[in-house]
């Protein structure tokens, strides 16, 4: 039963010189066991590398498959979240890219051009589902702790980006506590195999500077939404405690390596292996009924192809236009709003008429033909979208039978299961002010979140 291990390297200390040290004995461990992994790099730490003269580091991530971004400046104020956490989304995408631009400039020049993302620490941002494509890294590398969406151990796609938040199996803190944790860091990652399904993924996080250091360099400089007046480097462990650390790595590595039924790999050759993301084929009636009776409204699979809810809505809409099943379904994204006090989130709704049904497939065929997102609402007294899906279903499960109307009916918005609740949400990292709660990044992830579907491997 082989399962897929990811080693992720975030690289972003661009305070402390010695980190720079424990970057390069992380290179020749790597190369010492032949292990794959993932080299996220901070824009700013590339450019701290190129300053202290480390060119030979630089080269050698340039030889690394998996190179990814790390943003730009990481935690200075205002991080990414601080940013468009109050941004109207269009707004924030557009504000992400020029922020992140400048970072990915500087890495592509200084080492190559990066082919993931990595949010630092607890900024995950949805604005990534549309803006990273256009930074050219349809990757998104997070994980189980500062992922806005659950965790899992299969990647889903949001809009056009593949995202992954394994579980991740190391101790937190990981490196800084080496090597008193060894023990227990490697039984986590031997345990994974029997705990897991064969293809399910699972990473480990680690920052090279934990090696040399007994504080985090940002929580030094940058704690609750305040910046030190001059930047201090991390403290140090004493020299004899990073040599320590330094063997203790090396024993994890060595262990971890040998360990039985897990593939090492790194996120962009496993990123490969997934069928690339289009559209589906509309199917049969009564097996998307079935479905949407089974599993509600949210990311399904049928007849071998991957589904989002909103283009299970959009089938539904076909469906009532007399649409035949096989033909390929036009491309629909998440709506470009959604979730307002106005159209709240309930989960019964008035039954709509069959001329309204009828009447809403349409403007929500036409709405993806044209813009290629699905509607937020249909006709002219709006009714929302997902009132609209749960009369359609309604109608055609009860074809033939109106007098037969079931007790209860409903279409559970499943697809809202997929997005952790606020107090599940990473907005505790210490960096960030006290009480920050950027909610409208929560709400435009639950927005995004009609556009999850299942990724699949060929
Ligand atoms: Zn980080």
């Amino acid at each position: 039963m082989t399962v897929y291990g990811l080693i992720r390297f975030d690289i972003e200390d661009f305070v402390t010189q010695e980190s720079n040290d424990a970057l390069e004995f992380i290179l020749d461990i790597m190369d010492e066991f032949q292990v794959p992994a993932s080299y996220g790099i901070v824009g700013k730490k590339a450019h701290y590398l190129d300053q202290g003269h480390r060119q030979r580091v630089l080269a050698r991530l340039a030889t690394k498959n998996a190179l990814g971004f790390h943003s730009t400046t990481h935690s200075e104020h205002p991080t990414l979240s601080e940013e468009l956490a109050e941004m109207e989304y269009q707004a924030g995408v557009q504000r992400f890219i020029e922020r992140e631009t400048v970072g990915v400039d500087t890495v592509t020049k200084l080492i190559k051009a990066p082919l993931y993302f990595t949010q630092p620490g607890g900024n995950w941002v949805p604005h990534t589902a549309n803006a990273l494509v256009q930074l050219h890294m349809p990757v998104f590398f997070s994980d189980s702790w500062n992922s806005y969406l659950i965790t899992s151990s299969q990647p889903l796609w949001i809009e056009d980006v593949v995202h992954w938040s394994p579980p991740v199996l190391n101790p937190k803190p990981f490196a800084m506590k080496l090597p008193d944790n060894l023990d227990e860091a490697v039984e986590m990652v031997e345990k994974a195999p029997s705990q897991m399904s064969p293809r399910d993924a699972f990473m480990v996080m680690v920052h090279p500077t934990e090696l040399v250091t007994t504080k985090f360099w940002d929580a030094v400089n940058f704690k609750f939404g305040a910046t030190t007046a001059t930047l201090r480097k991390a403290p140090l462990r004493s020299q004899q405690d990073r040599m320590e650390a330094f063997e203790s790595f090396r024993a994890y590595i060595r262990h971890i390596s040998r360990a039985s039924d897990i593939e090492w790999t790194d996120i962009i050759q496993l990123s490969a292996r997934l069928k690339p993301l289009q559209p589906p084929h509309l199917g049969e009636p009564d097996e998307l009924l079935r479905a949407l009776s089974d599993h509600g409204l949210g990311p399904i699979v049928m007849h071998g192809e991957s589904f989002s809810a909103a283009e299970v809505v959009l089938a539904l809409a076909l469906y009532w236009t007399q649409a035949t099943p096989g033909q390929e379904l036009p491309p629909v994204k998440a709506p470009l709003q959604w979730g307002s006090d106005r159209l709240p989130l309930v989960h019964s709704f008035p039954i709509l008429t069959i001329d309204t049904v009828k009447s809403g497939a349409k403007e929500i065929i036409s709405q993806a033909r044209q813009s290629r997102s699905l509607s937020r609402a249909v006709g002219t007294e709006p009714v929302s979208i997902e009132n609209w899906a749960h009369s359609a279903f309604f109608h055609l499960m009860h074809h033939g039978q109106k007098n037969r109307a079931p007790q209860s009916f409903s279409l559970p918005l499943t697809f809202l299961k997929y997005v952790k609740e606020p107090t599940q949400l990473h907005w505790d990292w210490p960096i960030f002010p006290p009480e920050f709660q950027p909610f409208r990044l929560w709400r435009d992830t639950q927005r995004l979140a009609w556009s999850l579907k299942v990724a699949q491997y060929r």
